[in-house]
């Protein structure tokens, strides 16, 4: 597929020449063709004008109708894996398996969605029937379902260029509610998003849906998409990234005369809790899993465990050397962007100055200003400095870990207690040490939305029961998902008829359940 170097505004692309942005290889530094100019402010009320007119159709799909995009969705992504491939490598530096995994899992997600709206009973049907004989007053016929918020925006997560980029797990949880997406490219990697935006574009086309379905935007974050979230057409906003990046949205959500709600994944140190019977019988293997679970594309997932504790003691002691050796031992590789590189490298230099350094390994220093390449970090610390310097408890986004050891099971709740919110917290133990931790699986169920006995928090399986959120900074919304097919409910609203005829209900709560899905009825 040729790229064009342009938005993609419903049907037409963007003409804008201002501030173009160049994908650059991370490896290599490399300027890649062809430039993406930014959007300019016509171009972006364009896209949200034909968002808002397309609404008016998309909301009324029905399930199969959403299906169909979906799947058509996915099916044009896999025609152009080869293209992905070459292009996602190139501005990414990620391996190729890694692209052709990603696009599977892209696809999966489309798809696992075209399969639970087609099924239909996501929309959580509530049936309360007339009582006109009640007393002391008659009760009304009154039936409820989910329903569209509206055009949503979705930010690209640098991390994951097909996951969450385009057609990530935002985009197609809000195509699936029924909302019509405009996407903000992210700067690392504006060639796949266009790929994928014309894969998406051709889909619109082929269902014979209106245009405005989906446009995808060049430009800053701070000029394009702050115009796209201050537009008064968007309902909702998703996004993976920064503290500092989601923070601004949120904020700037917030202050709209109509505040709409951000669904931003943020910041994560995921903590890992070795209890002293694990630690004693299988130190070693949990040694040998926290590596692969540190090093996993490059620490750059939002699940990387940052911070483990341990009780002081022998086997803790052996646990972290044996660590620290596999990590000293793991060679340079390359970060998505020199952005990333650079807060990575920030990270580990406020850590440097408070926690003791384990291995540290510095980036190549002939490495030229756009190659993003680093090495991996282990910091230790005692329970009693992590409760001193709150600092501690701020994510390295990399392959850096803080090894924390407490001297008692008072003083790892207390530091469970100091915890941020997190995405994921883990426990590592038998099952008799997990059954007598009941307060800090407490603790922990109030700080995470995921919770783990015995296992790595990287690799986010896609599917129903997932929660990939939590309390803020992990998200700024802990009620919800952005994995799995709850991640639908945050571009859905619950709408209440009261004493409609059956000719003017949805299908979803007529009488005799004309779809056949599951409802709660009187
Ligand atoms: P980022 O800097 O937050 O950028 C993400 C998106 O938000 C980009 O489109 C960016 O626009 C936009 N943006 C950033 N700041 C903004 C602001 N103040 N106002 C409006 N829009 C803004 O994230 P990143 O580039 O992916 O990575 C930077 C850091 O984010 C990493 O080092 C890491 O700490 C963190 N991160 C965390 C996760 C996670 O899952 N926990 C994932 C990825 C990154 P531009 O195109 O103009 O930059």
């Amino acid at each position: 597929m040729t790229l064009q170097g342009t938005s993609i505004i419903g049907n037409e692309n963007g003409s804008g020449n201002e501030s173009p942005i160049h994908g650059i290889n991370p490896a290599s530094g490399e300027i890649l063709q062809p430039p993406y100019p930014s959007a300019t402010e016509d171009e972006i009320k364009r896209a949200c004008k034909l968002a808002g007119d397309a609404f008016d159709t998309t909301s009324k799909l029905s399930g199969k109708d959403r299906a169909a995009f979906l799947r058509k969705t996915a099916d044009n992504i896999e025609g152009i894996v080869e293209d992905l491939v070459l292009r996602a490598t190139a501005e990414t530096g990620l391996p190729e398996p890694r692209i052709r995994m990603e696009t599977g899992r892209t696809c999966g997600q489309l798809r696992l969605f075209a399969g639970l709206v087609e099924e239909g009973s996501w929309v959580d049907a509530r049936i309360d029937q007339a009582n006109p004989e009640r007393q002391p007053i008659p009760k009304p016929d009154t039936r409820s379902m989910l329903r569209p918020v509206g055009p949503v925006v979705v930010f690209c997560a640098s991390n994951f260029p097909l996951a969450f980029s385009v057609a990530g797990g935002d985009t197609a949880s809000a195509f699936a509610a029924g909302c019509p997406v405009i996407v903000k490219a992210h700067h690392a990697h504006p060639g796949t998003a266009e790929l994928v935006g014309q894969a998406v574009r051709h889909a619109v086309r082929e269902c014979g849906l209106p245009e405005g379905t989906f446009s995808l935007i060049y430009g800053s974050g701070r000029t394009v998409g702050a115009q796209l979230v201050q537009h008064p057409v968007v309902k909702a906003v998703g996004f993976t990234g920064s503290r500092a990046g989601g923070r601004a949205l949120f904020n700037l959500a917030s202050a709209r005369p109509e505040p709409i709600p951000v669904y931003a994944e943020m910041s994560s140190v995921n903590p890992i809790f070795i209890l002293p019977e694990a630690l004693a019988e299988r130190g070693e293997e949990i040694a040998t899993g926290l590596h692969g679970s540190s090093i996993m594309g490059v620490g750059q997932f939002c699940t990387n465990p940052g911070i483990v504790l341990t009780q002081a003691s022998e086997s803790a002691k052996n646990f972290a050397s044996s660590f620290t050796e596999k990590m000293s031992g793991t060679g340079a590789a390359t970060m998505l962007h020199s952005g990333i590189r650079d807060a990575y490298e920030k990270g580990v230099e406020a850590h440097e100055g408070i926690a003791s350094v384990l291995t540290l390994t510095r980036h190549n220093e002939e490495a030229g200003p756009g190659q993003c390449s680093v090495g991996t970090a282990v910091f230790s610390t005692t329970a009693e400095e992590f409760l001193a310097h709150p600092e501690l408890t701020n994510e390295i986004f990399g392959p850096a870990s803080l090894l924390v050891q407490y001297t008692d099971h008072g003083q790892a709740l207390d530091v469970a207690k100091k915890l941020e919110g997190q995405l994921t917290a883990t426990i590592f133990g038998t099952d008799d040490e997990l059954a007598k931790n009941k307060e800090l699986i407490a603790v922990l169920e109030s700080k995470a939305g995921r919770l783990i006995f015995n296992q790595f928090p990287t690799g986010v399986e896609v599917c129903h029961s997932m929660v990939h959120g939590g309390p803020y900074p992990a998200t700024t919304d802990g009620r919800s998902t952005s994995v799995g097919t709850g991640a639908i409910l945050r571009f859905s609203r619950p709408v209440c008829y009261q004493n409609f005829p059956q000719g003017s209900l949805p299908d979803e709560i007529k009488d005799g359940n004309p779809l056949g899905i599951n409802r709660t009825e009187n």
